[in-house]
């Protein structure tokens, strides 16, 4: 235990092992505190699927530039980390999804990203286990990437650790000491550390932590699960990561096998206030009967996942937001108190990027780019309770449409 630190970083997934290793590159004495082992709870359990193209031209450069990150990982860090870069598809199959591919690879092109239509025939070339019947169209993204999800947590945590951080596993957070308006200290069940800049990267505790210093995180967690079929005799780690739009479903190799995830329209929510202190990831209860309800909504193309056998099912608490961007920055009324979160099941391959320009934020004073959009103190005033609930439900459910071709409620 230490009793002073620059900063403190509360959660030890992506998003607070990536913060504090840029911290530590600037110089920062950092304690990196878990309530849980390091990199343990939803992190190491993500799909690890990087989407390059986003909503925002901002978004899709942060995404761009956490793939470079990850492409000199073990240069930069000194840490392992495996991933490929297969590239990935996207198959539209409803006239308004025709029109949002095409309108992502002319953004695509604008920005200098290698980004394709293709036939139905050359995507199923890639992905053997792709069936073309109802494809109207299919972009290639060719530097997407997929990764070892625990590596990048666990990396970034090492690499911090190595460069001066202090690692406090199994330690949890319960306080944050202020004094006039200002961070002053955290409180943890191992005793204080004296502090003036705390980070709230608590991954589904978010809102927990954040109410520690009386602010505000408007952010549900909402359960998230995969499923990876035992090993089938066409996979190749070479094929590329396949999102369906309308069915919000994902597939990947993964460890011989094929990986199905996806977003269903009523995902469970969670309340972690209302759960014990000692609840964590490994208490979260899985049902596979969603998963092959949404292998079912993409028959047509993945015949292969009907009644096929799994070797491995699960799942985790990603954070959603209502208008379905992360929250990363300063906290509002809080000196001293930043958060990292709301990643809308996006948060691990970006973390890299989201780390470095929130250590930058911090230590500079200021973000290195307009980040407003994804900015705490844009939640002025809070949402009824079922409002944001409904918010978050509407982005999770359609959570590979465009803006424009979302319900009205969301967009
Ligand atoms: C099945 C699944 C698939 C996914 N697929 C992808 C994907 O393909 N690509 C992608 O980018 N993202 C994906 N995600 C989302 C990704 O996992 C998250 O965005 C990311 O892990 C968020 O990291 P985090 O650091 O915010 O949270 P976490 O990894 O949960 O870390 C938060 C940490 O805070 C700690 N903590 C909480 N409260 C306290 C306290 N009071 N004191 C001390 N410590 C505390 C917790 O113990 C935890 O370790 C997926 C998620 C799931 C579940």
């Amino acid at each position: 235990m230490i009793d002073q630190a620059d900063v403190v970083v509360i959660g030890s997934g992506g998003l607070g092992a990536s913060t504090a290793y840029h911290l530590t590159k600037a110089g920062r004495k950092v304690a990196l505190i878990d309530q849980a082992a390091i990199a343990s709870q939803t992190s190491p359990r993500a799909a690890g699927l990087s989407g390059q193209l986003r909503r925002s031209e901002t978004m899709t450069r942060l995404a761009v530039a956490a793939v470079k990150k990850i492409e000199r990982f073990t240069e930069e860090t000194g840490e392992p980390m495996v991933f490929f870069q297969p590239g990935s598809l996207k198959i539209a199959r409803l006239p308004q999804h025709e029109t949002q591919l095409q309108e992502e690879v002319a953004i695509g092109k604008r920005m200098g990203l290698d980004v394709d239509l293709i036939s139905p025939a050359e995507a199923k070339s890639l992905m053997p286990y792709l069936e073309t019947t109802g494809i109207r169209a299919v972009t290639h993204m060719r530097t997407d990437i997929y990764l070892e999800p625990v590596q990048l947590p666990l990396g970034y945590a090492r690499a911090a650790e190595k460069r001066g951080a202090v690692l406090l596993p199994d330690t949890r957070v319960t306080g944050i000491i202020t004094e006039r308006g200002a961070v002053t200290g955290v409180r943890t069940e191992r005793g204080e550390i004296r502090t003036e800049v705390a980070v709230d990267a608590a991954g589904g505790w978010l809102r927990s932590v954040a109410a520690l210093a009386g602010a505000g995180a408007p952010v549900v967690p909402t359960r998230h699960q995969l499923m990876i079929t035992v090993p089938l005799p066409e996979v190749r780690p070479e094929q590329p990561i396949t999102r369906i739009i309308d069915a919000n479903v994902y597939v990947r190799p993964d460890k011989g096998g094929l990986m199905l995830g996806g977003y269903e329209a009523n995902p469970v929510q969670y309340d972690m206030q209302s759960l014990p202190p000692a609840w964590r990831i490994d208490d979260l209860e899985l049902d596979l009967g969603v998963l092959r309800r949404l292998a079912a909504s993409v028959r047509e193309q993945f015949p292969i996942f009907e009644n096929i056998a799994l070797q491995e099912h699960r799942g985790g608490l990603p954070t959603m937001t209502g208008d379905g961007e992360h929250v990363i920055g300063p906290v509002p009324g809080v000196h001293g108190l930043y958060i990292i979160g709301g990643c809308c099941v996006g948060g691990l391959t970006t973390a890299p990027a989201f780390g470095e320009v929130l250590a930058a934020w911090i230590t500079e004073g200021e973000p290195p780019m307009d980040l407003s959009f994804m900015a705490p103190a844009r939640f002025a005033g809070r949402l009824p309770e079922d409002v944001l609930r409904e918010r978050c439900r509407v982005q999770y459910s359609h959570h590979y449409w465009s803006h424009a071709s979302m319900p009205r409620s969301a967009a």
